[in-house]
């Protein structure tokens, strides 16, 4: 958690340096980082989310939760069935028709899932309104 802290904060200082340091409690970072943040345009505003998002889901594959990747599609083929691997520390789409220039599965980072969720999420707030 500390390191996730730190993460945080080296992010909100790069963004906005007038930032200050973070001295409060690990659980509140995050309210830190979207009020110091909450000035900056949305492509940066954007950047935060899927850092704080992929946090999420570090913790808790770090806690065993792998299931927290299922819920994603894949950002290639957009259908479901990620896994993770845990070896490789990646997820890892099961379409058999997904697979990259080798012929392997494709692959995807926590931070590149995180980025879809967050673009994804904000195509569906879009076409709410
Ligand atoms: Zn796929």
């Amino acid at each position: 958690m500390a390191a996730s802290v730190t993460e945080a904060e080296t992010h909100v200082l790069a963004a906005a340096p007038g930032a200050g340091r973070y001295t409060g409690k690990a659980a509140d970072v995050y309210n830190w980082m979207r009020g110091r943040t909450a000035h900056l345009d949305d492509t940066q505003q954007s950047a935060r989310e899927a850092l704080i998002y992929r946090q999420g889901l570090e913790h808790a594959i770090a806690a065993g939760d792998t299931k927290v990747i299922r819920p994603h599609r894949c950002p290639a083929c957009r259908t479901y069935g990620l896994f993770w691997r845990e070896q490789a520390g990646h997820a890892a789409c099961v379409n058999r028709h997904c697979v990259d220039e080798h012929g392997l599965s494709r692959t995807w980072s926590l931070e590149r899932l995180a980025q879809q969720h967050i673009a994804d999420r904000k195509l569906r707030a879009v076409g709410t309104t």
